[in-house]
Protein backbone atom coordinates (compact mmCIF):
# COMPACT_ATOMS: atom_id res chain seq x y z
CA UNK A 1 0.00 0.00 0.00
CA UNK A 2 1.37 3.10 -0.95
CA UNK A 3 2.48 5.63 2.22
CA UNK A 4 -0.06 9.03 2.62
CA UNK A 5 1.88 12.31 2.11
CA UNK A 6 -0.19 14.24 4.92
CA UNK A 7 1.36 17.88 4.97
CA UNK A 8 3.96 18.80 2.33
CA UNK A 9 6.96 20.69 4.29
CA UNK A 10 8.70 23.48 2.98
CA UNK A 11 12.25 24.08 3.47
CA UNK A 12 13.99 27.69 3.08
CA UNK A 13 17.84 26.48 1.87
CA UNK A 14 19.12 30.07 1.05
CA UNK A 15 18.29 33.76 0.72
CA UNK A 16 19.80 36.62 -0.26
CA UNK A 17 21.69 37.67 3.15
CA UNK A 18 20.40 41.34 4.58
CA UNK A 19 17.61 40.96 1.09
CA UNK A 20 15.46 44.20 2.12
CA UNK A 21 19.11 46.67 2.57
CA UNK A 22 20.12 45.05 -0.88
CA UNK A 23 16.93 46.52 -2.16
CA UNK A 24 16.92 49.87 -0.37
CA UNK A 25 20.51 50.21 -1.85
CA UNK A 26 19.93 49.20 -4.88
CA UNK A 27 16.96 51.43 -5.27
CA UNK A 28 18.96 54.09 -3.69
CA UNK A 29 21.36 53.66 -7.03
CA UNK A 30 18.93 55.18 -9.19
CA UNK A 31 18.86 58.24 -7.40
CA UNK A 32 22.29 58.47 -6.05
CA UNK A 33 20.57 58.91 -2.36
CA UNK A 34 22.71 57.16 -0.11
CA UNK A 35 22.89 60.09 2.15
CA UNK A 36 19.24 59.01 2.97
CA UNK A 37 20.19 55.61 3.83
CA UNK A 38 18.80 55.15 7.64
CA UNK A 39 17.79 52.40 8.86
CA UNK A 40 14.90 50.73 9.75
CA UNK A 41 12.92 53.71 9.40
CA UNK A 42 14.56 54.53 5.42
CA UNK A 43 14.35 51.08 4.30
CA UNK A 44 10.58 50.56 5.29
CA UNK A 45 10.08 53.91 3.84
CA UNK A 46 11.75 53.43 0.75
CA UNK A 47 10.80 49.68 -0.06
CA UNK A 48 6.80 50.69 0.83
CA UNK A 49 6.86 53.36 -1.95
CA UNK A 50 8.57 51.40 -4.50
CA UNK A 51 5.69 48.56 -3.46
CA UNK A 52 3.30 51.17 -4.02
CA UNK A 53 4.56 53.27 -6.96
CA UNK A 54 5.06 49.46 -9.08
CA UNK A 55 8.71 50.06 -9.05
CA UNK A 56 8.89 46.08 -8.99
CA UNK A 57 11.80 45.72 -10.55
CA UNK A 58 14.46 46.68 -7.63
CA UNK A 59 12.95 43.51 -5.51
CA UNK A 60 14.71 41.04 -8.12
CA UNK A 61 17.86 42.23 -6.25
CA UNK A 62 16.30 39.94 -3.49
CA UNK A 63 16.11 36.11 -3.83
CA UNK A 64 14.79 32.53 -2.08
CA UNK A 65 15.24 28.87 -2.61
CA UNK A 66 12.99 26.48 -1.13
CA UNK A 67 12.92 22.57 -1.20
CA UNK A 68 9.07 21.31 -1.19
CA UNK A 69 8.18 17.76 -0.31
CA UNK A 70 4.89 15.82 -0.01
CA UNK A 71 3.19 17.71 -2.58
CA UNK A 72 1.87 15.96 -5.52
CA UNK A 73 2.71 16.13 -9.25
CA UNK A 74 -0.71 18.01 -9.64
CA UNK A 75 0.67 21.12 -7.43
CA UNK A 76 4.38 20.53 -8.96
CA UNK A 77 2.51 21.19 -12.74
CA UNK A 78 0.54 24.23 -11.81
CA UNK A 79 3.67 25.69 -9.26
CA UNK A 80 6.01 24.98 -12.85
CA UNK A 81 4.04 27.31 -14.94
CA UNK A 82 5.73 30.08 -12.99
CA UNK A 83 8.34 31.03 -15.78
CA UNK A 84 10.28 33.28 -13.79
CA UNK A 85 11.02 30.85 -10.90
CA UNK A 86 13.44 28.48 -11.76
CA UNK A 87 12.59 24.63 -10.92
CA UNK A 88 14.56 21.91 -10.37
CA UNK A 89 12.41 18.60 -9.81
CA UNK A 90 12.59 14.63 -9.25
CA UNK A 91 13.08 12.52 -12.29
CA UNK A 92 10.37 9.87 -13.12
CA UNK A 93 12.86 8.66 -15.71
CA UNK A 94 15.71 7.92 -12.49
CA UNK A 95 14.14 7.71 -9.48
CA UNK A 96 12.58 4.26 -9.42
CA UNK A 97 9.27 4.03 -6.49
CA UNK A 98 9.98 1.52 -4.42
CA UNK A 99 13.67 1.62 -4.45
CA UNK A 100 15.53 5.04 -4.56
CA UNK A 101 12.66 6.27 -2.77
CA UNK A 102 8.71 4.88 -1.24
CA UNK A 103 5.80 5.53 -3.15
CA UNK A 104 3.85 8.04 -1.83
CA UNK A 105 0.62 9.78 -2.34
CA UNK A 106 -1.41 12.53 -1.78
CA UNK A 107 -5.36 12.21 -0.82
CA UNK A 108 -7.45 14.88 -0.98
CA UNK A 109 -9.62 15.88 1.62
CA UNK A 110 -12.57 15.62 -0.67
CA UNK A 111 -12.20 12.34 -1.49
CA UNK A 112 -11.77 11.20 2.43
CA UNK A 113 -14.94 13.24 3.69
CA UNK A 114 -16.94 11.55 0.56
CA UNK A 115 -15.65 8.46 1.27
CA UNK A 116 -13.97 7.30 -1.26
CA UNK A 117 -10.54 7.03 0.41
CA UNK A 118 -10.15 3.34 0.83
CA UNK A 119 -11.13 2.90 -2.94
CA UNK A 120 -8.59 5.75 -3.84
CA UNK A 121 -5.69 3.88 -2.23
CA UNK A 122 -6.77 0.18 -3.61
CA UNK A 123 -6.28 1.44 -6.86
CA UNK A 124 -3.05 3.67 -6.04
CA UNK A 125 -1.61 0.36 -4.96
CA UNK A 126 -2.73 -1.50 -7.81
CA UNK A 127 -1.21 0.89 -9.60
CA UNK A 128 2.31 0.98 -7.75
CA UNK A 129 1.78 -2.88 -7.88
CA UNK A 130 1.38 -2.76 -11.82
CA UNK A 131 4.46 -0.16 -11.97
CA UNK A 132 7.33 -2.64 -10.09
CA UNK A 133 6.11 -5.45 -12.37
CA UNK A 134 6.53 -3.34 -15.32
CA UNK A 135 10.01 -1.99 -14.24
CA UNK A 136 11.08 -6.02 -12.93
CA UNK A 137 9.87 -7.31 -16.57
CA UNK A 138 12.48 -4.86 -17.97
CA UNK A 139 9.91 -1.83 -18.86
CA UNK A 140 12.13 1.31 -18.28
CA UNK A 141 11.41 2.96 -15.78
CA UNK A 142 10.26 6.75 -18.16
CA UNK A 143 7.55 4.34 -19.74
CA UNK A 144 6.16 2.23 -16.41
CA UNK A 145 5.84 5.62 -14.66
CA UNK A 146 2.85 5.99 -17.13
CA UNK A 147 0.30 3.85 -14.79
CA UNK A 148 1.41 6.02 -11.85
CA UNK A 149 -1.41 8.92 -10.74
CA UNK A 150 -1.41 12.27 -10.38
CA UNK A 151 -1.40 12.19 -6.97
CA UNK A 152 2.26 10.88 -6.54
CA UNK A 153 4.00 12.90 -4.42
CA UNK A 154 7.37 14.55 -6.14
CA UNK A 155 10.31 16.69 -4.12
CA UNK A 156 11.07 19.96 -5.69
CA UNK A 157 13.67 22.75 -5.03
CA UNK A 158 12.35 26.60 -6.45
CA UNK A 159 14.51 29.76 -6.73
CA UNK A 160 12.68 32.33 -7.23
CA UNK A 161 13.79 36.60 -6.89
CA UNK A 162 11.46 38.19 -3.85
CA UNK A 163 9.22 40.17 -7.18
CA UNK A 164 8.40 36.65 -8.33
CA UNK A 165 7.86 35.54 -4.96
CA UNK A 166 4.90 37.87 -4.65
CA UNK A 167 3.44 37.36 -7.48
CA UNK A 168 3.12 33.84 -7.58
CA UNK A 169 1.48 34.46 -3.75
CA UNK A 170 -0.74 36.78 -5.23
CA UNK A 171 -2.37 34.67 -7.66
CA UNK A 172 -1.71 31.01 -5.48
CA UNK A 173 -2.16 31.99 -2.44
CA UNK A 174 -5.82 33.47 -3.53
CA UNK A 175 -8.81 31.86 -2.08
CA UNK A 176 -9.39 30.82 -6.09
CA UNK A 177 -6.22 29.06 -6.19
CA UNK A 178 -6.24 25.24 -5.27
CA UNK A 179 -5.87 24.44 -2.30
CA UNK A 180 -2.89 22.27 -2.37
CA UNK A 181 -0.67 24.85 -3.80
CA UNK A 182 -2.10 27.10 -1.87
CA UNK A 183 -1.77 25.41 1.15
CA UNK A 184 2.44 25.33 0.39
CA UNK A 185 2.74 29.27 -0.72
CA UNK A 186 1.36 30.35 2.57
CA UNK A 187 3.63 27.85 4.07
CA UNK A 188 6.39 29.85 1.80
CA UNK A 189 4.78 33.21 2.72
CA UNK A 190 4.94 32.59 5.82
CA UNK A 191 8.63 32.07 5.83
CA UNK A 192 8.93 35.34 3.91
CA UNK A 193 6.77 37.50 6.11
CA UNK A 194 8.95 36.44 8.90
CA UNK A 195 12.42 37.27 6.40
CA UNK A 196 11.42 39.90 4.61
CA UNK A 197 8.71 41.64 6.47
CA UNK A 198 8.81 45.00 4.78
CA UNK A 199 8.44 43.26 1.46
CA UNK A 200 5.82 41.06 1.62
CA UNK A 201 3.40 41.86 5.12
CA UNK A 202 1.13 43.45 2.63
CA UNK A 203 -0.31 39.91 2.53
CA UNK A 204 -2.95 38.83 4.90
CA UNK A 205 -3.31 35.15 5.60
CA UNK A 206 -6.91 34.06 6.74
CA UNK A 207 -6.43 30.79 8.84
CA UNK A 208 -10.11 29.95 8.97
CA UNK A 209 -9.62 29.16 4.69
CA UNK A 210 -5.82 28.91 4.65
CA UNK A 211 -5.82 31.98 1.85
CA UNK A 212 -4.26 34.91 1.64
CA UNK A 213 -4.94 38.17 -0.19
CA UNK A 214 -2.48 40.95 -1.11
CA UNK A 215 -3.78 44.37 0.62
CA UNK A 216 -2.69 46.96 -2.28
CA UNK A 217 -2.25 50.12 -0.88
C1 LIG B 1 -6.60 30.17 -10.23
C2 LIG B 1 -5.79 29.77 -11.41
C3 LIG B 1 -6.34 28.98 -12.41
C4 LIG B 1 -5.58 28.60 -13.53
N1 LIG B 1 -6.15 27.81 -14.49
C5 LIG B 1 -5.45 27.46 -15.59
C6 LIG B 1 -6.01 26.66 -16.63
O1 LIG B 1 -7.17 26.27 -16.57
N2 LIG B 1 -5.25 26.32 -17.69
C7 LIG B 1 -3.96 26.75 -17.82
O2 LIG B 1 -3.30 26.44 -18.81
N3 LIG B 1 -3.39 27.51 -16.84
C8 LIG B 1 -4.09 27.87 -15.75
N4 LIG B 1 -3.50 28.63 -14.77
C9 LIG B 1 -2.09 29.02 -14.93
C10 LIG B 1 -1.96 30.46 -15.46
O3 LIG B 1 -2.57 30.59 -16.71
C11 LIG B 1 -0.48 30.85 -15.58
O4 LIG B 1 0.17 30.04 -16.53
C12 LIG B 1 0.27 30.73 -14.27
O5 LIG B 1 -0.50 31.22 -13.20
C13 LIG B 1 1.57 31.52 -14.37
O6 LIG B 1 1.23 32.90 -14.31
P1 LIG B 1 2.00 34.07 -14.99
O7 LIG B 1 2.19 33.78 -16.44
O8 LIG B 1 1.30 35.34 -14.61
O9 LIG B 1 3.31 34.04 -14.13
P2 LIG B 1 4.87 33.79 -14.39
O10 LIG B 1 5.15 32.83 -15.48
O11 LIG B 1 5.33 33.50 -13.02
O12 LIG B 1 5.37 35.20 -14.84
C14 LIG B 1 5.33 36.32 -13.95
C15 LIG B 1 4.99 37.56 -14.73
O13 LIG B 1 6.05 37.82 -15.68
C16 LIG B 1 5.50 38.33 -16.86
N5 LIG B 1 5.80 37.40 -17.95
C17 LIG B 1 6.27 36.13 -17.84
N6 LIG B 1 6.45 35.59 -19.04
C18 LIG B 1 6.08 36.52 -19.95
C19 LIG B 1 6.02 36.55 -21.36
N7 LIG B 1 6.39 35.53 -22.11
N8 LIG B 1 5.57 37.68 -21.95
C20 LIG B 1 5.21 38.75 -21.24
N9 LIG B 1 5.21 38.80 -19.88
C21 LIG B 1 5.66 37.68 -19.25
C22 LIG B 1 4.00 38.49 -16.65
O14 LIG B 1 3.73 39.78 -16.16
C23 LIG B 1 3.71 37.45 -15.59
O15 LIG B 1 2.55 37.72 -14.83
C24 LIG B 1 -4.23 29.03 -13.65
C25 LIG B 1 -3.68 29.83 -12.65
C26 LIG B 1 -4.43 30.19 -11.55
C27 LIG B 1 -3.78 31.05 -10.49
Amino acid sequence: MPHIAVQPTVELMAITPDAERVIELACRTCYLSFHRYNPPASTRDLIKKVIRKKHHSVLEHALATFRIKGGSRVFTHELVRHRLMSPSQESQRYVEYGKTRQYEVVVPPTIEEAGFKDRYMELASACQGLYQEMVEGGVPKEDARYILPNGTTSEIVISANFREFRHIFQVRCNPRAHWEIRRVCIQMLEVMQKEAPIVFDDFVIDRETNSATLMES
